[in-house]
């Protein structure tokens, strides 16, 4: 075996797993570059990183579903090839992705065996002894269902087990598990910790990525971090809190943002918001206030209602009842008094919501311009205007006449933003500013939104990452199934403080 220095641990005779040096990319996009992961027998591994740090696509290639550019696997010393996820099962090796991919109108017998060698009689397949095998196998993950019923009659907890129960049919020894917890309910994932414990516990190395803090915590023997596609750090339970996955998940975390100044409570109120209630029942009776300049973040799961409150504020949602005051003016739903009236919206989904995909950085940019037909400026006056904005938010960009399709997501929803800014408005509302977005582009668009804030600019900023609200705001806000849930400030604010608003537990 090559003499190869790892942090944390060292190669042994008990590894199970080494990948070595792995590098990946798409395109420009580098999502793994010269990474190391060690597994051993009977431990539950987590990597943790921010989103797009590439943790799917380092499980992805150890379970066989994508090759790496460079780097080698070994598994128990030997170094191995994956060009499937079939010859990375025959290895011992099964990935549990977070898109199931179970045949749901076929039995559960079925399902675990799919593709397996069964037992055959001279009649073909003998059933009632793979009716018998699945049993002991769903015997095994404490689940007390008849393997003759149709997987999808199964919640969606239950059929994950039933993936996990075709990871033992194969004999796996190592599981990775993309993010089993995302869509489950609390008692739901205390299951699935049991039986991940059991199978820690004969022996299976387990490999999890979850977006929550304390389920790794909670489960984790071992922790490696991954930040911008670089091995970063790992380390056992014992050495690893919030604080040590924080630090090293997070790109160039503020010491404190700088434009945060003590308590907020001296900055003017620029937006009060009182009672207010949508229409169609995506939230009800919101209440708080945006101050000058300050970035308040609103977090919450899928669903919550924290687009369509956004959209309301910007006009675009009918309301059903209460009030929006910005300074001393009364904001009314349609979308132009909004714009008038200073309130701003770069919307969640880039492509379809806000940006003309065949037209010009020039005409994007200056889309708002259309409310003022009169106001029309000769075309030097307004490459002028352009050049300014792609100058002040540092858009690359090869000319302002190129399609906005040829830029990065980054520059793309820069140039939405330049757009909105444009109107001059008090208050700016993005919806997921950072969706899709790598994560160098990202840390400028968060410098942009802390200059903004800083010029006096009110923003508040809708993401589903956690550590984007943490990075980005002075003030949080969350909601949970249509209500706002929590209200405070950074500093009274912590992860388990936002996940339990967020998921409504203690309401
Ligand atoms: P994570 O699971 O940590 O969120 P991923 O491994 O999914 O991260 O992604 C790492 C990076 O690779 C991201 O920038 C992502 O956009 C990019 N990426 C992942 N899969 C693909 C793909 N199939 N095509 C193009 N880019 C991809
Ligand atoms: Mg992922």
């Amino acid at each position: 075996m090559e003499n190869l220095n790892y942090l944390g641990d060292s190669v042994n005779a008990m590894t199970r797993v080494y990948m070595h040096g792995i590098s990946k990319s798409f395109d420009v996009v580098k999502a793994l570059s010269n990474v190391d992961l060690l597994l051993f027998p009977g431990e539950v591994h987590t990597i943790a990183g921010e989103n797009g740090s590439g943790k799917s696509t380092l499980l992805r290639i150890l379970g066989g579903v994508l090759q790496p550019d460079e780097g080698k696997i070994q598994i128990d010393g030997l170094i191995q090839e994956f060009p499937s996820v079939r010859s990375a099962m025959r290895l011992g090796v099964t990935m549990v992705s977070q898109e199931l991919s179970l045949v749901p109108n076929l039995s559960i017998a079925e399902n675990v065996f799919l593709g397996h060698n069964q037992t055959k009689t001279k009649f073909g397949i003998d059933w009632r002894d793979t009716e018998k095998r699945a049993s002991q196998l769903l015997k095994r993950l404490n689940l007390d269902v008849d393997p003759k019923r149709e997987v999808a009659s199964l919640p969606l907890h239950e059929q994950q087990l039933i993936e996990i129960a075709r990871a033992l049919a194969f004999e796996t020894r190592v599981l990775l598990l993309d993010e089993p917890t995302s869509s489950l309910a609390p008692n739901e994932v205390a299951s699935l910790f049991t039986v991940v414990r059991q199978l820690r516990d004969q022996g299976v190395a387990v490999v999890l990525i979850s977006h929550r803090m304390s389920e790794m915590l909670e489960i984790s023997d071992r922790f490696t971090v991954l930040r911008d596609g670089k091995l970063i750090d790992s380390a056992v339970r014992s050495e690893v809190d919030e604080n040590w996955l924080i630090d090293r998940m997070v790109l160039n975390r503020p010491a404190q943002s700088a434009h945060i100044s003590g308590e907020d409570a001296n900055r003017p109120v620029v937006l009060q918001v009182r009672g207010l209630t949508d229409r169609f029942g995506a939230f009800n009776e919101i209440s708080f206030d945006l101050r000058k300049g300050e970035i308040t973040g609103l977090a919450g799961l899928a669903g919550a209602g924290r687009t369509e409150l956004v959209e309301s504020l910007a006009g675009f949602r009918p309301r059903e009842g209460g009030e929006v005051t910005l300074g001393s003016a009364t904001v009314r739903t349609t979308t132009r008094q909004a714009l008038n009236s200073g309130i701003a919206l770069v919307p969640d989904d880039r492509r379809t919501k806000s940006t003309i995909h065949d037209m010009s950085v020039r005409e994007n940019l200056l889309l708002s311009q259309h409310k003022h037909p009169l106001a029309r400026r000769s075309k030097s006056q307004e490459a002028k205007v352009v050049k300014e904005w792609i100058d002040k938010l540092r858009i690359k960009s090869a000319d302002i006449d190129t399609p906005i399709k040829n830029l990065s997501g980054g520059n793309q929803q820069k140039v939405v933003i330049a757009r909105c800014l444009q109107t001059n408005p008090q208050v700016l509302l993005l919806d997921e500013p950072t969706r899709g977005i790598d994560l160098g582009a990202k840390a400028e668009i968060y410098e942009l939104l802390r200059n903004l804030a800083s010029e006096g600019l009110s923003i508040l900023a809708v993401s589903s990452e956690l550590i984007e609200i943490f990075e980005i705001s002075d003030r949080i806000l969350v909601m949970h199934a249509g209500s706002l849930t929590a209200d405070m400030s950074r500093s009274q604010a912590n992860e388990g403080l936002v996940v339990a608003a967020a998921t409504g537990s203690g309401l």
